[in-house]
């Protein structure tokens, strides 16, 4: 599998321990991306000549995978974004907006990302909404129930979480929120590089994931969302590409998902987007989640035998991501030394500022798998941190 990966032939000592911050390419994407540049590249959907019909052509094929990748219903239920956090800044911005009114309720959980944070945050304050917070045990496992109301609107929730790793349970979650009349919006960043995703056994109402951290491209993501809630929402940015009929007294937009896709489109993006989703098929979720699973049990035992060592979130159900944190020890400094061992692993607040407070810390360091680790490599990792540990215990 590593082979598979050119990175790590320019780099063969490299130990990836940080695939929850972004995932390497394999050649197979690389490939895709300069094709469509050196051999096919022109844009889309406004021109006649043949190059721009077959750019137009690959891109709408990168639409239908993305639908088959979610097992969506319907290709226009998909839209192209330029990441997660775009995707969810879309729905409250659009759907948010449109909705919410002084007094409703925004409910999202203490272990979200700042990205399905900040955008409710704004929202409610744009709004007169209240955002409120679900808490989670000492596990990391959400204590969701009993928590929504008559007054909840929007639930916005974490599929997989960056920080503790929980596997959040989605079907059930929405299941109450549609009984409360509330919409469900998943994150699910961490959800679709690691388990398998079908949204219409789910039930959700949007989900959201960034083509990076899926051993795709930087700068595109893709936004699911029921096609009868897309078509009621307004698009949040004007241009060309969303627009039918334009006068200077009043435009008429595109149906979704091209009224939301203001501008010439991530055109090569999505085609490495496709190719990075039938990569991730072809070698099959199942088995993606059985090896990252393996990598997760193993290197949490390794990692308990470590004195002073904490994992932050021990949920009986995770993802391949361990956050942990040992006394006495600067993350920062971990991560240094480290790295000079050619160990790559995250430190810092991990992009979860709140959920950190909740457990005392400001930073944290954490590891996190991908399709090219190994057990090996999860040995060289523990028998580094050994190592290192005491030069750094301050
Ligand atoms: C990475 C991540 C995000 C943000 O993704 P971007 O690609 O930076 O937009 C949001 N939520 C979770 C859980 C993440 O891991």
């Amino acid at each position: 599998m590593r082979d598979n990966f050119p990175i790590f032939s320019h780099h063969p000592e490299l130990i990836y321990l940080d695939s929850a911050a972004t995932t390497h390419k394999p050649q197979s994407v690389i490939d895709a991306l300069s094709r469509f540049y050196a051999e096919d590249y022109a844009t889309v959907h406004r021109t006649a000549y043949r190059a721009s019909l077959r750019a137009t052509e690959q891109y709408n094929s990168a639409r239908e995978a993305a639908r088959r990748f979610l097992h969506a219903a319907h290709g226009e239920e998909i839209v192209f974004t330029r990441g997660t956090t775009d995707a969810i800044n879309l729905v409250a911005a659009s759907y948010g907006r449109m909705h919410l009114k002084e007094g409703d309720e925004i409910l999202i959980s203490e272990m979200e990302h700042h990205s399905n944070i900040v955008p409710w945050q704004m929202l409610a304050q744009h709004t007169g909404a209240i955002l409120r917070i679900i808490p989670m045990d000492e596990k990391g496992v959400l204590l969701w129930e009993g928590m929504m109301s008559a007054k909840t609107c929007i639930v916005a929730i974490a599929h997989i979480a960056n920080v503790t790793g929980t596997i959040n349970p989605i079907a059930e979650i929405a299941k109450a929120a549609h009984a409360h009349g509330a919409v469900l919006v998943v994150d699910g960043a961490q959800g679709a590089p690691h388990a398998p995703v079908d949204v219409q056994a789910l039930d959700c109402d949007f989900y959201a994931f960034s083509a990076h951290k899926c051993y795709g491209p930087t700068g595109i993501g893709i936004l699911y969302g029921k096609k009868q809630l897309l078509e009621q929402m307004p698009p949040i940015q004007g241009g060309g590409d969303m627009v039918d009929q334009v006068f200077f007294e009043k435009t008429s937009y595109q149906e979704p998902p091209l009224r939301f896709e203001a501008g010439t489109p991530l055109i090569a993006s999505a085609i490495g987007l496709k190719r990075a989703l039938e990569w991730i098929e072809d070698i099959g979720r199942e088995s993606i989640s059985v090896h990252e699973g393996m990598l997760l049990q193993y290197a949490t035992e390794r990692l308990v035998e470590i004195p002073h060592l904490r994992i932050l979130g021990r949920a009986p159900s995770k993802g391949p991501i361990i956050t942990f944190h040992i006394e006495g020890v600067h993350p920062l400094d971990l991560a240094t030394l480290l790295d000079v061992r050619h160990i790559a692993l995250r430190s810092g607040h991990l992009c979860a500022q709140p959920l950190l407070r909740k457990f005392g810390l400001q930073t944290a360091s954490r590891v996190s798998f991908g399709i090219y680790n190994t057990r090996d490599e999860v040995d060289q990792f523990i028998q580094v941190l050994q190592d290192v540990i005491p030069i750094v215990l301050q």
